[in-house]
Parts: C-alpha cells; sequence; structure tokens
C-alpha cells in the first residue's frame, strides 16, 4: 500500500508538495492542513484533498460551506509521514505533536537546523536520511547551492566556494514583504547565514556567502566564483552540469529572470515551475584555475522534489538515491 502522507501548512510550498506527492505511484496524500477559508482552501478542495483544520477553526470552514476532515491532531494521527510547511520558525511548535503520535516529519529550510538531527539534499547526503525519523529539507537558495557545488567538488575538489545572492524580496502572492525599491543588505554582517546552512549537508566544504534583498517576486540569482582543486575548462563545466538530473543549462536569448519564467510559462509547466537549478551556460566560465557562473534560483519550486525524495528515504522505499531522483523527475517533467 501507498506510503500516507499529510501536509501540514498548505501555502506556496506545501500546495506544491501535495501537488508532486499525488503523482508518486508510493506514496499519497491522505489531507491538507488550513488555517482560514482562503482562496488557497478553495482550490485545495477543487483538487479533492481532505481539507483539516485547528480544532477551533472548523466552525469558520463549515460555515462558508467546505466539509472538514478533521483537526489537525487527526490528520497527523492518520499519517505514516507530515511534511510540515508552516512558516518559518512556526514548525518547531508542532515538534511535540509528531514526537507524541510517533509520526515521521520533514521540515523546511526555514526553521533552525537543529530541528532535526538531518539537513537534507537528495544528490549530496539522501543515504543519510533511510530510515530517518525526523528530517529538514535545506532551504531554496542552499538547495541550488548544493546542487552545484555537490557535483564539482566530487569531480575536481573544490577550495573554496564564494557566493553573493541576490534574493527576491517576496513571492509572488505575497502583498507583506518588500523592498519595492532599494538594494537591502540582507544581513549586513557578513557572512549571511547560506553559507554556513550548505555546511550542514557537506561539512568539509570552505565556502562564504553574502546576501542582497532586491525588488523583484520571481527568483533568486546566485553570483558564484569557486576555486578547483583540479584544472578545467569552462566546457568541462558545462558538460557536468549538463549530465546533473536538477540542473538545466539556460540559453537561447536568455539573460533574465524574468525570460526563464517566461520559458516556463511557454513550457507549460505548473505555476510557471522551474525545478531545476538554471545556470546561464555562456557566463560559465574559468579563469585562473577559478570558476565563475550565475544561476537562478525558483524559490518557490526547487525545493519540491527534494521534499519527495526525503519521503521516499526516509520510509525506505529506494536505497539508491539516483533511482529516487529519476523516478520524481519523470513523474513531474523535471528535467524535460
Ligand atoms: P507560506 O506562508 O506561503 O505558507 C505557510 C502556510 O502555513 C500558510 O498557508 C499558513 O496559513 C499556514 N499556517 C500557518 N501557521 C500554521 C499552523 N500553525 N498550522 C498549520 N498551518 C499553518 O510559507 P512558505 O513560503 O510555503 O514557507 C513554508 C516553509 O518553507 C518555511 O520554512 C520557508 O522558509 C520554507 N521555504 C520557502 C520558500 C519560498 O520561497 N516560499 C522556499 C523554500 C523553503
Amino acid at each position: 500500500s501507498k506510503v500516507k502522507v499529510a501536509i501540514n501548512g498548505y501555502g506556496t510550498i506545501g500546495k506544491r508538495v501535495a501537488d508532486a506527492v499525488s503523482l508518486q505511484d508510493d506514496m499519497e496524500i491522505i489531507g491538507i492542513s488550513k488555517t482560514r477559508p482562503n482562496f488557497e482552501a478553495k482550490t485545495a478542495a477543487m483538487k479533492g484533498y481532505n481539507i483539516y483544520a485547528p480544532a477551533d477553526k472548523i466552525d469558520a470552514f463549515t460555515k462558508d460551506g467546505y466539509t472538514i476532515a478533521g483537526s489537525i491532531e487527526d490528520m497527523i494521527k492518520e499519517a505514516d509521514i507530515v511534511v510540515d510547511c508552516t512558516p518559518g520558525k512556526v514548525g518547531v511548535s508542532n515538534k511535540a505533536l509528531y514526537e507524541k503520535e510517533g509520526v515521521k516529519a520533514i521540515w523546511q529550510g526555514g526553521e533552525s537546523k537543529d530541528i532535526a538531527p538531518i539537513s537534507f539534499n537528495s544528490e549530496a547526503n539522501y543515504a543519510d536520511a533511510l530510515g530517518a525519523d525526523f528530517v529538514r529539507v535545506v532551504s531554496c537558495n542552499t538547495t541550488g547551492l548544493c546542487r552545484v557545488i555537490y557535483p564539482l567538488d566530487q569531480k575536481y575538489g573544490v577550495e573554496k566556494v564564494r557566493v553573493t545572492i541576490v534574493r527576491r524580496g517576496g513571492d509572488p502572492g505575497d502583498i507583506k514583504s518588500g523592498p519595492i525599491d532599494a538594494l537591502v543588505l540582507d544581513p549586513i554582517k557578513l557572512p549571511s547565514h547560506h553559507g554556513p546552512d550548505v555546511k550542514t549537508i557537506m561539512p568539509h566544504i570552505n565556502i562564504t556567502s553574502a546576501a542582497i534583498k532586491a525588488p523583484t517576486s520571481f527568483m533568486h540569482l546566485h553570483v558564484l566564483n569557486i576555486q578547483l582543486k583540479e584544472e578545467c575548462t569552462a566546457d568541462d563545466v558545462k558538460n557536468l552540469f549538463a549530465a546533473r538530473p536538477r540542473i538545466q543549462m539556460i540559453a537561447d536569448g536568455i539573460s533574465a529572470t524574468a525570460q526563464i519564467i517566461e520559458f516556463g510559462r511557454d513550457l507549460g509547466r505548473p505555476r510557471n515551475d522551474m525545478w531545476e537549478n538554471c545556470v546561464f551556460k555562456e557566463s560559465v566560465s574559468v579563469d585562473d584555475g577559478e570558476l565563475y557562473f550565475f544561476q537562478a534560483i525558483h524559490q518557490e519550486s526547487d525545493v519540491i522534489p527534494e521534499n519527495v525524495d526525503a519521503i521516499r528515504a526516509m520510509m525506505s522505499l529506494e536505497k539508491d538515491n539516483l533511482k529516487s531522483i529519476e523516478k520524481t523527475n519523470k513523474s513531474m517533467g523535471i528535467g524535460l
């Protein structure tokens, strides 16, 4: 029988994980939780997901015409594993409930690394999560960094990574974040948390990072400079990246994040999601033993396939990470 997955927190990440899990033949969504009867609750109902709500909010939903399957506690009791997609620093308050009900749990990158003994990336450390009870799938930026640093380190050895991240100010549906017109040093004190976060997956990597928030909602942009231990050419790196399962080499006249999103729309992708790292092919250069390139990261979607793989590892459905990655990619249309 299929693994029973619950989604606690049905926002930007939660709704995408729900749809991705629904595409798998070895797992199924038994329910999603909503705290308010808003438009996301409406689409969840239209898609046929069982909706659960906090016990004291169920009345508000039924008054609006929703059929509620039960409380969030009821949903957790039904599940083999819960994917916690509540806002950053909220997920930690659910840990006691998951422990009490003896259910496995995945948290997202907005939680502290201490929430779970394992931080997860499908390519770099899948095996660490085999059979694990608690795992944190790292943030969109950390996922994007791991996907390029891991294969470079395997092939050439990484001496030192320097990355500057131009971060999107808020997601497209977010009406509270900003800036509207500024470049914000966030944080002003260096390094940013992104470099240290990569070390939760690959502790031996020497990396430093800086981050700037910009008035855009589409994607993050990484400016990378990597010193390698062994010599290689720009073509070597382009070939290495092109062969990875979750890197897309962006060309065809694209030189901006907005064009990548338009490309995603033209490809007919759900919610114009670009699940792969989008490496600008022409930017890849090697100078005096140092590699430079730009990559864009679609913050709303790159961690979604990683959540599916994390479920597969934790539930011991597949031991080989490349097989899980291939299965997830094929089901979602990643790499097409
Ligand atoms: P979001 O605000 O879009 O969605 C969170 C959802 O959880 C909302 O629907 C909210 O109503 C609901 N919620 C709030 N409190 C709840 C509770 N106590 N119980 C159940 N549901 C509750 O947030 P998001 O962007 O999807 O982020 C979720 C997590 O994923 C965070 O840790 C975040 O850092 C991480 N993440 C976000 C992005 C991104 O770009 N949006 C990328 C990668 C990782």
